[in-house]
């Protein structure tokens, strides 16, 4: 019996208020408006960003998760680019085609990712209900639920046959890490790169250095069990800055003779920005923040670094064009041009949500201040947690 205009009951992780851990609901969700999708997840990742949302006040309660792939089960009036049937990835990033940045060819960030009420619709209304409330989207996507409804322009098809317990990564972590070596940062053959954090994001900018010919890939972790597998996808050597005394801008300086000429931060530290920045070549060296760092956190730099001719750039969803380049990107994988296996070490069913959380995170469950963040987030014993629905 086709559902089609019909309001879906299904199961989802909702977060009913700061602090608290997942719950499993029931929930209700509505048709697609106009432009709009309706999407069944069908597998979604649990990316650094959701962890550090969890540790963030939001409006709740919420459906959180972005890192997500499934099967299209209908579409609003006026949706011209997938329908029923089609695999599709879901998107953080919108990309519209018509503002400024889609019509750059440099830029990403669609001015729909800011003018967008991104715990809404673009009506200003949710499709979830649970319980008789009104549950928030996240992040333009929400995919810890079976069902869920986002605009058109944040949905990308891809290949029919494509494995969606796999490619949910290329929806965040995968592209955003590949791409800010690739697009971003533009890492040259034969170069010294170095990449601080070795998390999903992280091991995908080491392959990204790779792909682009890097003679040398430094890791920088402050959990060692993080190497093995850093090595695994390229990374050439891995040293902890717990392992110094030295600061580790001094160590890899040391270690390259005259800093790295690619650097990245993928942590979302801000103390770690700054040492990126001082562990790059003083005049070519390029260190890109890929870390998400809070609204509001100012960065402690010693303006000097800039004198010499250092640059410093941000990256969102590694510069990729969202809507074409996950279609691209999602082929690439299928023609084996690169393999996101190393990066899923636990796959589980949505109601293992919290223990994919704990896996990410370790210790007690509390709301560390931000500045504690860091090493509640250094012990983690997952790279990417896939849960399948
Ligand atoms: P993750 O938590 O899995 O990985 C972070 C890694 O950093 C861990 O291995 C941890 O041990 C390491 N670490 C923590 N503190 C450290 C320190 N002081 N020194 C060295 N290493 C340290 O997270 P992830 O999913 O890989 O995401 C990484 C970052 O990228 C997060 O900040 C996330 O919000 C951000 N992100 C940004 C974008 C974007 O578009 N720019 C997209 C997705 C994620
Ligand atoms: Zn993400």
């Amino acid at each position: 019996m086709s559902t089609t205009g019909k309001v879906i009951k299904c199961r989802a992780a909702v977060l009913w208020k700061a602090g608290a851990p997942f719950s499993i609901e029931e929930v209700e969700v509505a048709p697609p408006k106009a432009k709009e999708v309706r999407i069944k997840i069908t597998a979604t990742g649990l990316c650094g960003t959701e962890i550090k949302m969890l540790e963030n006040q939001m409006q709740y309660p919420i459906i959180l998760g972005h890192e997500g792939a499934g099967i299209v089960e209908s579409v609003g009036e006026g949706v011209s680019t997938v329908k029923a049937g089609d695999k599709v990835i879901t998107l953080f990033l919108p990309q519209c085609g018509e503002c400024a940045s889609c019509l750059n060819s440099e830029d990403n960030y669609c001015i729909q990712l800011k003018q967008s009420h991104t715990s809404l619709m673009t009506d200003g209304t949710s499709r979830f209900t649970c319980k008789g409330k009104p549950i928030y989207h996240f992040a333009n996507t929400s995919t810890f639920s079976e069902y869920t409804v986002i605009r058109e322009i944040s949905v990308a098809k891809i290949d029919a046959m494509a494995p969606l317990e796999k490619v949910c990564l290329i929806s965040c972590g995968f592209s955003t890490g590949y791409g800010a070596a690739i697009n971003t940062a533009k890492v040259t053959p034969g170069s010294t790169c170095a990449v601080f954090g070795l998390g999903g994001v992280g091991l995908s900018v080491v392959m990204g250095c790779k792909a682009a010919g890097a003679a040398r890939i430094i890791g920088v972790d402050i959990n060692k069990d993080k190497f093995e597998k850093a090595k695994q996808v390229g990374a050439t050597e891995c040293i902890s800055p717990q392992d110094f005394k030295k600061p580790i801008q001094d160590v890899l300086v040391e270690m390259t003779g005259a800093g790295v000429e690619f650097c990245f931060e993928v942590i979302g530290n801000p103390e770690m920005v700054a040492a990126a920045l001082a562990s790059c070549h003083e005049s070519h060296g390029v260190c890109v923040i890929v870390g998400l760092i809070d609204y509001g956190v100012q960065l402690n730099i010693n303006g000097y670094l800039f004198f010499s001719g250092r640059s410093l750039k941000g990256s969102v969803f590694g510069g990729w064009k969202s809507r074409e380049n996950v279609s691209k990107l999602v082929s690439d994988y299928m023609a084996k041009k690169f393999n996101l296996d190393p990066l899923i070490t636990h796959t589980m069913n949505l109601d293992k949500i919290n223990e994919a959380v704990k896996f990410m995170k370790t210790g007690k469950w509390q709301v560390p201040p931000l500045i504690f963040m860091s090493e509640c987030l250094g012990q983690r014993e997952g790279i990417r947690c896939v849960m399948l629905l």
